[in-house]
């Protein structure tokens, strides 16, 4: 007779408030740029295999106790979302598609042998963390700004062996974030767009059979020694490559889109697909292609209706399209550098340029779908994807 595991119920919060309230750094702030600074308050709830959930509770942000032996110090039993609560033109707080980030912390949380919970409970508990500290973080008075939701899980058995864990904790803060839509090759040479650095063959991202489709940690720490090359070279992210024939995966921890015209003349716009398992399920990749599918089928704001495609592409085909003067342009997405023009790809000893549209700021396609995303984000379209807090 073993009672029943209880199950994460945000209903059961705990509150108590902080009686050190921090100052609100600027946006524009080397503080914020630095992303050190978490708000006042952060949300926590323990898992024990034993007992199941326990109440979750709201308190001052602060450092957590865990034990030099703790599963996820040294199996990087761990994973995270990232998400963003943005301060709407209309003056309200509001989330972008939270459903998806909460699906994929699922996902990702079975992927790394860490516990299930129900997905509708962590987006209460953001939603509350969002509402307590949201008004202060985000003044009413500056629209268009956003703070960086952290959902984070980790394994805390205080014990060495390797095994499934018999202990987590699970917990929410909100972090002080700088705009990242200039990229930092653009500030160090005032030209716009990213500009990427393809893999090597001998650095990849993600394999089949691994668990590049999950946002665990595991992911991003050896990603680093790349980056680090990458930005020391002048480049701003990596653009990972997959296979002996080059396939193109994803930039950075971002998704990444091209469009071209076909030799037949066709537009399209064209990411990797889900089904290798080596992809990032990104909710701003979902949504480019909801709204490309829906809405730039037909001739819109004097663009080209496109074709969406997801499909495996190589490196040899995007050269090919831009030799044959066929790119049309190329981004990033994601949460973090948002929609992010590509102005050049360095492959294989080789810079390549990629179009930046009329004004050489952004493709007419990644403009138009940053509007249509923009909009829902900030309230100026009412979406069901932008949901208030
Ligand atoms: N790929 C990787 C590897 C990422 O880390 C991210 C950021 N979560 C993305 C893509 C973009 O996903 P999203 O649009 O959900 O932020």
């Amino acid at each position: 007779t073993s009672t029943p595991l209880a199950d994460l119920d945000a209903s059961l919060l705990h509150a108590t408030h902080t009686t050190a309230p921090r100052a609100v750094p600027g946006h524009d702030s080397a503080e914020t740029a630095a992303q050190r600074t978490c708000t006042d308050h952060m949300v926590t709830a323990r898992w024990t295999l034993a007992h199941g959930w326990e109440a979750p509770e709201l308190k001052p942000y602060g450092a957590l106790s865990i034990m030099p032996n703790a599963s996820v110090l040294h199996y990087a039993t761990e994973c995270f979302e990232g998400m963003k609560l943005y301060r709407g033109h209309d003056g309200r707080l509001r989330l972008f598609r939270p459903d998806r980030n909460a699906a994929r912390m699922l996902t990702s949380a079975a992927r790394i042998a860490l516990p299930a919970f129900p997905p509708v409970e962590l987006i209460k508990l953001v939603t509350t963390l969002c509402a307590t500290d949201g008004p202060k973080w985000l003044p009413k008075t500056q629209p268009g700004h956003f703070l960086y939701i952290r959902p984070t899980m980790i394994a805390t058995d205080a014990a060495l062996g390797v095994q499934r864990p018999k202990e987590a904790l699970l917990y929410v803060i909100l972090a002080c974030f700088p705009d990242m839509t200039v990229s930092a090759s653009s500030r160090e040479t005032g030209k716009s767009g990213l500009r990427l650095l393809a893999s090597n063959d001998d650095t990849v991202r993600a394999w089949p059979g691994g668990f590049g489709f999950a946002k665990v940690g595991a992911n991003y720490g050896p990603s680093l020694v790349a980056q680090g090359e990458a930005r020391a070279r002048g480049y701003d992210q990596i653009l990972w490559l997959f296979g002996d024939d080059c396939g193109v995966t994803e930039a950075g921890a971002s998704n990444f889109f091209v469009a071209w015209e076909t030799r037949d003349g066709k537009m399209q716009l064209v990411t990797a697909p889900l089904d290798a398992g080596i992809i990032l399920d990104g909710v701003t990749r979902r949504s480019v292609l909801e709204l490309a599918r829906t809405r730039l089928t037909g001739s819109v704001e004097g663009l080209a209706p496109l074709e969406v495609v997801e499909r495996r592409f190589t490196m040899a085909e995007v050269v090919l399209a831009a030799d044959e003067g066929r790119l049309v342009e190329a981004f990033a997405a994601g949460t973090a550098f948002f929609i992010a023009p590509v102005a050049e790809i360095h492959f294989r000893g080789k810079d390549l340029t990629v179009p930046m549209g009329a004004d050489g700021k952004s493709g007419p396609y990644a403009k138009c779908l940053k509007g249509w995303l923009q909009g829902i984000m900030y309230g100026r379209e009412t979406h069901e994807w932008g949901v208030v807090v």
